[in-house]
């Protein structure tokens, strides 16, 4: 998400009517300009903020509505009423539009103008009663909508609606994903299943399968230079174990992992998709399991779930998009082990290898280890800590008659030891509000082991995707 002119942009309308003859209208119209360059030139909202002319009529609701509808980079709307707007005159627009709003509840002027308020002042600033009207249509016709109630110019309420803008965002680009399964689901696993057909009518993105050997052709066509090029780059980014520097006796295995590497971009960007599952149980023709490869295409911004999950896989590129250019950092994730100490209960977070080196606390070491599942050569992995902070896990279920999203803040915390022994990246929390109460809620509610783990959305912002879709929403505090 940049402010650049060929992408994402959000259209700021007021609503307003006739009643009040064309003098008030122009000062609606001005003061609604005002506050949309305002947004538009805000550092913390990432996206263009476009005033678009004021809508006085049913006819100019409804053509605004199905504008925002057909261009693709308008991901939403902000929608203000400066006057009073009679909602009716809004129901043909709001049925038909197919796209996130905000409704901004605010006033141009921030103060009362205690000594020179008059009814043509009365007449001109009535949010406070227009933006009810509003609201009670919206409710009324059971739209989704986030609501943000303050001055504009107040830094909270220019933070909500970067929050929601980057909501929109990601709900725009659900809308374009592509999820690439490499293989199937881990066999007899429950939770990594779902309704493919239900997820496309319910999140926008597609799911769909390819077999391992269109996989295997793209990294049989790497060529060697590509391979020494990126081997050089993993020397100069992490901290290279000793058997796979230049002249170390695992160096072959580094190769092997950046002809991975090569081949997974090559292929994900031949067939269009931002997010990709694989498994262990379907390796055919890969010598090692993708380790280091998912890590690195995580990092960029692509969502990746193990075993075939899908879900997680197109909820963690949800989450990347939502946090981009926040840097807390985002990746897949999967509660691993527990410490019980009374008064000090933690979950230790991790997985096999695939973990995003956008969360780790400092320079990742690349290691490789002996994997005891998948029988193949051992992977090579980035080895890190999660950097202490808020956090939270985030996960997607299909409960067969509706999809459920699981959110639980955490706190992440330093590893109160080393973990010598430990070959792969992880992360070490205390839930909220406590491990037994998160756990027992986490479990009653039917969440999956493998979550979206990030430090960079909010619950709230969840809320609003959850809103958007239509689904469950359990949030665990
Ligand atoms: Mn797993």
């Amino acid at each position: 998400m940049t402010k650049g002119s060929d992408t994402f942009e959000i259209w700021f309308v007021a609503g307003s009517q006739h009643l009040y003859g064309p003098g008030p209208l122009k000062t609606v119209q001005a003061n609604a300009n005002h506050i949309a360059h305002a947004f538009d030139h805000a550092p913390i909202i990432p996206v263009r903020v476009i005033p678009k002319p004021i809508v006085t009529t049913a006819d100019e609701i409804t053509t605004v509505c199905l504008a925002a509808n057909a261009q693709a980079n308008c991901i939403g709307l902000i929608f203000w009423m400066h006057t009073f707007s009679p909602a009716r005159m809004w129901i043909a627009g709001l049925k038909q539009l197919g796209k996130p709003f905000l409704h901004l509840h605010t006033q141009h002027n921030r103060d009362i103008p205690w000594a020179t308020i008059d009814m043509d002042f009365m007449n001109l600033n009535q949010s406070a009663h227009g933006d009810r009207e509003f609201g009670y249509i919206c409710t009324r016709l059971n739209k989704a909508r986030e609501v943000v109630v303050g001055h504009w110019e107040d830094p909270n309420v220019q933070g909500r609606i970067s929050d929601w803008t980057r909501v929109a965002a990601a709900w725009q680009d659900q809308q374009m994903l592509r999820v690439a399964r490499l293989g199937d689901n881990m066999r007899n696993v429950a939770v990594t299943e779902g309704d493919k057909t239900e997820a496309q009518i319910t999140f926008g993105y597609t799911v769909n399968g390819y077999g391992i050997g269109e996989l295997v052709a793209r990294m049989d066509a790497v060529d060697s230079g590509a391979i020494e090029a990126l081997c050089a780059e993993y020397d100069d980014t992490y901290a290279m174990a000793a058997a796979l520097r230049r002249d170390g006796e695992r160096r072959e295995a580094l190769h092997e992992a950046a002809r991975i590497e090569l081949g997974l971009r090559t292929f994900l960007a031949d067939v269009g998709a931002r997010a990709f599952t694989d498994t262990f149980e379907d390796l055919c023709g890969l010598r090692q399991l993708p380790g280091l490869a998912v890590q690195r295409l995580m990092a960029d911004g692509y969502g990746f779930g193990a075993e075939g999950d899908w879900k997680h896989a197109a909820l963690v590129r949800a989450l990347k998009v939502m946090g981009t250019g926040r840097g807390g950092g985002t990746s897949f994730m999967e509660d691993y082990t527990y410490h019980l100490q009374t008064g000090n209960k933690q979950v230790l977070g991790a997985h096999m290898l695939e973990i995003c080196p956008s969360i780790a606390t400092d320079q990742p070491r690349a290691e490789i280890h002996p994997l005891d599942i998948g029988g193949r050569e051992d992977p090579v992995r980035l080895v890190f800590d999660a950097h202490p902070g808020v956090a939270l896990n985030a996960s997607m279920i299909d409960l067969g008659d509706r999809f459920r999203l699981v959110v639980n803040p955490v706190e992440v915390v330093a590893p109160e030891q080393p973990l010598p022994r430990l070959p792969v990246a992880r992360a070490v929390w205390k839930p909220a509000p406590d491990l037994a109460t998160a756990a027992t809620a986490w479990i009653q509610a039917g969440g999956a082991h493998h979550t979206a783990f990030s430090y960079d959305v909010t619950p709230a912002q969840l809320q609003q995707f959850a809103a958007l879709a239509g689904i469950d929403y359990r949030l665990i505090v």
